[in-house]
């Protein structure tokens, strides 16, 4: 059930043109289980794609960081 919300979401988020071999721009994506916003934490990514390389020899063309949670209007009576 959970495996299956989650390959929506990723459809979902597809759909909106976000792919990896366009996501040069480091950011974290912050997905909500319950209304399925996508939000954008611009930040950085804590490590690089050359130092990748240099340590395993695989060149990395995209990357994508996902942090699952709740919003706050989402979070109501739920226990984390
Ligand atoms: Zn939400």
């Amino acid at each position: 059930m959970l495996n299956k919300e989650g390959l929506i979401l990723e459809l979902e988020f597809y759909d909106r043109g976000n792919r990896y071999d366009v996501n040069v721009s480091n950011h974290v994506n912050l997905i909500c289980r319950k209304c399925g916003k996508i939000g954008d934490f611009m930040e950085t990514a804590p490590f690089s794609s050359q130092m990748i390389e240099e340590q395993t020899g695989f060149r990395p063309e995209g990357m994508r960081f996902e942090y699952y949670g709740f919003y706050k209007k989402c979070r109501r009576r739920k226990k984390q």
